[in-house]
């Protein structure tokens, strides 16, 4: 388990959504980013957040070196299918990727993905997270705010 802190914010992260950064972080400079989406649970005061699922890559996810879009209707069916099977405990949190990079910093991209995620407010928690994973380091965004991590 991993514990980040972020605005006053407790980020717990469990060793099998770690377990799965781990892997799919790119060895190679030729693949192309790679990502899903996170779930897990919060506290009602949204102060600890528990991530605890991370979706894997899909076959339906375009990739390539510098970009990744997510396929939005397989996404949307993870995300219902935790939901329902945790009783309603496990919810969309927001999404990781990996750069291909040994060192990562969120891009320009990144970045107006959270605001346009914050702004279409269709989430059922207030704040969005981010993880951007490069070979040597990572980022863990929580809604504009990014902490660096080292792994
Ligand atoms: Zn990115």
């Amino acid at each position: 388990m991993l514990r980040v802190e972020i605005d006053g914010k407790q980020i717990f992260i469990t060793d099998s959504v770690l377990n799965i950064f781990y892997e799919f972080r790119q060895p190679d400079k030729r693949q192309g980013e790679r990502g899903g989406v996170l779930l897990g649970q919060v506290t009602e005061d949204e102060h600890r957040i528990l991530v605890s699922r991370a979706s894997i890559p899909g076959n339906q996810d375009k990739a390539s070196r510098f970009s990744f879009y997510r396929d939005r209707k397989m996404a949307q069916q993870i995300v219902e299918y935790e939901f329902h099977n945790s009783d309603g405990k496990n919810t969309y949190l927001g999404e990781w990727h990996t750069h291909p990079t040994n060192k990562a910093s969120p891009s320009s991209q990144d970045v107006s993905m959270i605001a346009d995620q914050l702004s279409n407010n269709h989430m059922k928690v207030g704040f969005i997270l981010l993880f951007v994973l490069a070979r040597e380091n990572f980022f863990n965004c929580y809604s504009r705010l990014c902490h660096k991590n080292l792994t």
